[in-house]
């Protein structure tokens, strides 16, 4: 039984842990990876371009080698909601979507266009990309900053789906990784250290391995190697 409730987050300007002291519990157990397959994404608030949703769906499915299924849109939830930054704050959405997996599911992902927020040290509203509770059931990413200093939609979308692969990873157990180039390495500061990722290293991959995950040796991934 995982007894790690560690939160981490990819955030545009520093990727971060949270404490143990959380404000959210995990309400669905991890579980054995293999016998749950389906890997659900929860739109949430205004729906994503089919485009960022297409290529969230492929990267999972490449990389993770699971079924990718959406559930209905749902409004985001107004306890989230941060009036003084204008955010949404990503533990309670966390709280949201966790008792939303179904019950074939393997792990869900909250999917926005909104942009959320975690607390980092002394600065209580910080932007992120994505948070993903490690060895827990549920993720959560948004678009927003994935379009900043970005190339154009195409590269914005690319990245999105890079964090989507790195946060399902923070669900499936795997911290953060120090070899240059691998999905889940630490951004260090900038959202633009998604654009030297390419895949999952083999550390990593052997470490999911030895949870049960069986991931495809091949995978196509929908984006050019940096
Ligand atoms: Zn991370
Ligand atoms: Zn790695």
């Amino acid at each position: 039984m995982p007894t790690r409730r560690q939160v981490l987050a990819l955030g545009a300007v520093g990727v971060f842990r949270i404490g143990q002291g959380l404000a959210w519990s995990q309400t669905a157990p991890a579980g054995p990876a293999a016998a749950q397959r389906a890997l659900y994404l929860q739109p949430l608030g205004e729906a994503l371009p089919d485009a960022d949703v297409a290529i969230v769906r492929l990267a999972l499915r490449e990389i993770y080698g699971l079924d990718v299924r959406s559930l209905p849109r749902v409004d985001l939830p107004s306890s989230a909601y941060y009036a003084r930054g204008q955010r949404y704050r990503a533990e309670t959405l966390l709280s949201f979507l966790a008792p939303r997996l179904p019950a074939d599911g393997l792990r869900i992902l909250g999917l926005t266009a909104v942009d959320i927020s975690t607390t980092k040290g002394k600065v209580y509203d910080w932007g992120i990309l994505g948070l993903g509770s490690l060895d827990g059931s549920a993720g959560v990413l948004s678009a927003f900053r994935c379009h900043k200093k970005s190339r154009g939609p195409q590269h914005a979308r690319e990245r999105l789906a890079k964090v989507a692969v790195h946060e399902i990873g923070h669900t499936l157990g795997l911290d953060h990784c120090r070899r240059r180039g691998c999905l889940m390495e630490d951004a260090e500061g900038s959202v633009r250290t998604t654009d030297r990722e390419y895949d999952l290293c083999e550390l990593c991959r052997g470490q999911l391995a030895q949870a049960g995950h069986r991931l495809p040796s091949t995978p196509a991934l929908p984006w050019p190697r940096p």
